[in-house]
């Protein structure tokens, strides 16, 4: 046999972690014969750890390692799967929960394997002998998912020592290739991720190429910690979830005063745009549903209601609502391009194990626009958005923007001649804003091909925001159509576009990019006035009410409490100015101002605040 470690010896590569040939890969151990005629040996890849297909294949690994040490440690637990996801991987266990004093443990557990270099082997089994061994070890859970695999496919079995997973494969050659991992987390999930089964306790880890890559990572995981909206948003009173309305938001005063001054911008950016807002209701019945679509292909995600004998969905979209008001007066083409722009509240039936504070919820409210257009005007809305965007993302304190543009998939709608001129729409529009983008081959929608905007975060994350999306589909399938210029009935272009997506995760992504020190026009507070002693009191308040009426978001602490002490407190709120009024500042009318971090900018008379401050939040300089 002439296997991949023969081929790796023959060219001298050491180190080799798999094989690629044709677009597949393959463990190392695999007979070459079988994959490739002799002429053909030659297109066969060797690559090692640093290679970028490596990291899959060693995150992989680095879960059957979790398991394998799991199993030595703990013989009675059982194993169920263990995926690899983005930065690593996880392994479910059926078992009692695991103390972080087990992960320690665990960890030491899989470095012991490591060192004593265990060969990990494939073996092709027939389904029942699988499941014969499965059973002999009282695994039920691979038993059950052997049993869930289709006849006909070929059951692998990976073998490390007296540990065996059932696993596709491709794995790395032994366990001393597994070098650079850490595990991360525990937390409790469901088989299968239905919440009508067992609990089981996941365990998460992540595995790189190099240490460096590796510290890189966990480095952003602490940085992302500290800046988690979850944890700030508590200490800065903007919002709460509680389990009666899971994934969807209590604002709280705080938090509320930070939406409503997105929402101004965002107004004024509607209008500017010759952006109509409108309003739609929130419940809409089943036969409105049934002719978008939606009834037949997103019923699972939607949340349904009935009053008097009559089936209802909350709106998981508001698309189908703008249509309809588009659709109550007969348009000419004269009056295309027409937009109409919505905060438009939304609810999505996300399962509840992947919801996350504010950056995945139930209940959300986008800013929503659709532009009805005719095929021709593509292109100028392409380049009038891009700008937009780009507008606002600065405004917000974003400037690295990336764009991307994804085409056609595999299941769509519409005819390849639609495809081509939306997609060609779409690229030519971009190449006229900028030269840098990139393209997503079959990531498009559907119905149509989309721009998505991801802006990076001040830690380097990046994060979808914005699209634009062009559909023939839903116009027709609703009926809308205008009058075009030989008097024909036609059927508009919709391209639907949000440029901060949802008003809920963009302000969680503002929360952490900001670590909660928001610049001064998003600030719910943007200054706080502080009286020295009682004394000054009665001043305070009528200086805070002067600036209330200005249109700032000014706020007083009477407390009769030390100065330092007030001090202190408002800054760990992260509050823009702090003004200090003693009786000097009663008698010159004036205050002591800070600013965020504690810099001392001397007294500043009422009339020269105001101004300070209206500058700078309307201009919203970040
Ligand atoms: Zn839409």
């Amino acid at each position: 046999m002439h296997s991949g470690f023969d081929l790796a010896r023959e060219r001298s590569q050491k180190n080799a972690i798999a094989l690629a040939y044709n677009g597949k890969l393959y463990d190392l151990a695999t007979n070459i014969k079988s994959i490739a005629t002799a002429t053909e040996f030659e297109k066969i890849e060797i690559f090692g750890r640093e290679d970028p297909r490596a990291l899959e294949i060693i995150r992989h690994s680095t879960a059957h390692l979790l398991a394998h040490a799991v199993k030595e440690l703990f013989p009675e637990v059982q194993v169920t799967i263990g995926p690899v996801i983005e930065n690593g991987f996880y392994y479910d266990f059926a078992c009692s929960p695991f103390t972080p004093e087990d992960l320690v443990l665990i960890e030491k557990k899989m470095h012991d394997l490591v060192k004593r270099n265990i060969k990990i082997i494939r073996k092709e089994v027939e389904r029942d002998e699988a499941i014969k061994i499965f059973q002999s070890q009282n695994e039920k859970y691979k038993t059950q998912i052997i049993q869930s695999i289709p006849e006909g496919d070929p059951i692998t079995l990976y073998y490390q020592d007296n540990f065996v997973d059932l696993c596709r494969g491709p794995h790395v050659p032994s366990t001393s290739s597994l070098k650079v991992f850490r595990l991360t987390k525990i937390a409790g999930a469901y088989w299968r991720g239905d919440s009508n089964n067992e609990m089981l306790q996941r365990i998460y880890g992540t595995a790189w190429s190099n240490n460096e890559q590796q510290e890189q990572y966990l480095h952003l995981l602490a940085e992302a910690e500290k800046r988690d909206h979850r944890k700030l948003a508590k200490f800065l009173q903007l919002f709460h979830i509680q389990d009666e309305a899971p994934g969807m938001i209590f604002w709280h005063p705080n938090g509320y005063a930070l939406w409503h001054s997105i929402e101004k911008y965002m107004r004024e950016v509607y209008q500017l745009n010759n952006y109509m807002e409108v309003k739609c209701p929130s419940i809409i019945d089943r036969s409105l549903w049934e002719k978008s679509g939606h009834w037949q292909h997103y019923k699972d995600n939607m949340f349904t209601t009935e009053s008097e004998k009559r089936e209802y969905a909350i709106k998981p979209m508001n698309c189908p609502g703008h249509i309809q008001i588009f659709n109550s007066s007969l348009h000419s083409y004269r009056d295309l391009p027409l937009r109409y722009g919505e905060f438009g509240s939304c609810h999505r039936n996300e399962s509840s194990g992947s919801l996350h504070g504010l950056l995945r919820a139930r209940g959300f409210t986008q800013d929503d626009g659709h532009i009805f257009c005719t095929p021709d005007q593509i292109e100028a809305e392409v380049i009038s958005f891009n700008s937009l965007v780009f507008e606002v993302y600065k405004t917000f304190g974003f400037d690295q923007i990336i764009i991307k543009l994804a085409l056609r998939p595999e299941q769509r709608i519409g005819s390849d001649d639609e495809w081509d001129r939306a997609e060609k729409a779409l690229k030519d529009g971009l190449s006229k804003c900028s030269d840098d983008w990139s393209e997503l081959p079959n990531e498009g929608a559907f119905y149509g091909p989309k721009i998505e905007y991801h802006i990076k975060d001040a830690i380097g994350r990046s994060w979808q925001c914005g699209t634009m999306q062009v559909d023939f589909s839903m116009p027709g399938l609703l009926g809308a159509e205008y009058v075009a210029e030989d008097n024909s009935r036609r059927t508009p272009v919709l391209l639907h576009r949000a440029v901060i997506g949802s008003f809920e995760r963009f302000i969680g992504i503002l929360i952490e990019h900001y670590a909660g020190a928001l610049p001064l026009w998003l600030a719910p507070i943007q200054i706080m006035l502080l009286n020295i002693s009682q004394a000054q009191s009665e001043f305070t308040e009528k200086f805070t009410r002067k600036l209330v009426e200005c249109g700032i978001r000014a706020k007083s602490d009477l407390r009769n409490e030390k100065i330092n002490y007030k001090i202190r407190e408002h800054s760990l709120q992260k509050i823009p100015y702090l003004a200090i009024i003693g009786n000097r500042e009663v008698e010159s009318n004036s205050v002591a101002l800070r600013s965020r971090g504690n810099q001392d900018l001397g007294v500043i008379s009422s009339d020269e605040l105001i101004e300070k401050l209206l500058a700078q939040s309307t201009s919203r300089i970040n």
